[in-house]
């Protein structure tokens, strides 16, 4: 299939790579020829780190970036396109703008989709006169390395379109979770609703936030705690979700004032050096706040 994929960001060049390794010919488009060459330089560093660890061959790697194009003209990347995913910023007027355009320029029957973490499909795809071709994929970073792939369905999606959209995930060798377009899809609804609680546990002086973490690492096996996620996702990017959630589905997800204070204080997690943990050079290496049990 020819797949167009638009912006070459942190997921647009993911999509790519595990598209072209699955055997489609891909042209990625970002506005500007730099953000293209980022996105195959990142694609092409991936494939470098998947021959060093032997997971594939050098010529794996060379005829996977063969079937890589890159542009920056939207009416170009789209024209031959059985299937176009948007990457572009969560943005739902840019998204509404993306659809049009590309509804404009792609052969009329190519499925459209949008790889949105939060905002809802419904509404993107209302920009298409023929919204029935649109749909959600959302994909997870690091996209090549993340096996799940949410198929959100649009009040307008046709049945078609789905199943197309559910066999070129399985196609991809991902795992597939068909959800209806509501607030959070299901895998942000849920982490979100298990960080918040755990969060409150915190506020609460329940457990520290490392026994809280630990409850869910070694007592159910989770990679991570809720916490340690929170800090690695950013306490701003949650803090927002967390609104977007309250506003769709209720007062269950009403962010705690302890999350307001680090974000107020610019405690953003990992990225700020301090969230709920110390981090030093990606690593905890401590806990905010007097919890008795810092290294
Ligand atoms: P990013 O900022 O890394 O990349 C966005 C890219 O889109 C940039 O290169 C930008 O130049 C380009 N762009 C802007 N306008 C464009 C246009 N009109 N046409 C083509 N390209 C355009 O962002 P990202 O993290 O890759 O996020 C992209 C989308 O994926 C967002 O909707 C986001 O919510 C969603 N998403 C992100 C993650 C994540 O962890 N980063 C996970 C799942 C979904």
């Amino acid at each position: 299939m020819n797949v167009a994929v638009l912006g070459a960001g942190t997921m647009g060049h993911g999509i790519a790579q595990v598209s072209a390794m699955a055997g489609h010919d891909v042209t990625i488009r970002d506005i500007e020829r730099e953000f293209v060459d980022d996105g195959i330089d990142s694609i092409e560093a991936n494939l470098q780190g998947g021959v060093d660890r032997e997971k594939i061959t050098e010529s794996e790697k060379a005829a996977t970036l063969d079937r890589i194009s890159g542009t920056t003209d939207l009416a170009d990347a789209v024209a031959d396109a059985d299937l176009v995913v948007e990457a572009v910023p969560e943005d739902v007027d840019l998204k509404r703008g993306t659809f049009e355009d590309v509804e404009e320029h792609a052969p009329e029957d190519a499925i459209i989709a949008s790889n949105t973490s939060s905002l809802s499909v419904t509404e993107i795809a209302s920009a298409l006169d023929d919204p029935g071709r649109g749909v959600g994929l959302h994909f997870f970073n690091p996209v090549h390395i993340m096996e799940l792939v949410e198929v959100v369905v649009a009040e307008q999606t046709d049945e078609e379109t789905v199943a197309f959209a559910e066999e070129f995930v399985e196609d991809l060798g991902k795992t597939v979770v068909s959800v209806h377009d509501t607030a959070g899809f299901a895998s942000s609804r849920l982490g979100v609703a298990l960080g918040v609680e755990a969060m409150r546990m915190v506020e609460e002086g329940v457990a520290s936030p490392r026994d809280v973490d630990a409850s869910m690492e070694l007592g159910y096996n989770h990679p991570m705690g809720p916490i340690e996620l929170g800090d690695v996702v950013g306490l701003d990017v949650r803090l927002d979700i967390l609104e977007h959630l309250r506003e769709e589905l209720g007062e269950r997800f009403r962010p705690p004032q302890i999350l307001r204070r680090k974000v107020r204080a610019g405690k953003l997690g990992k990225k700020t050096g301090e969230g709920f943990y110390v981090w030093e050079d990606g690593e905890i290496v401590g806990t905010s706040g007097d919890w008795g049990d810092d290294e």
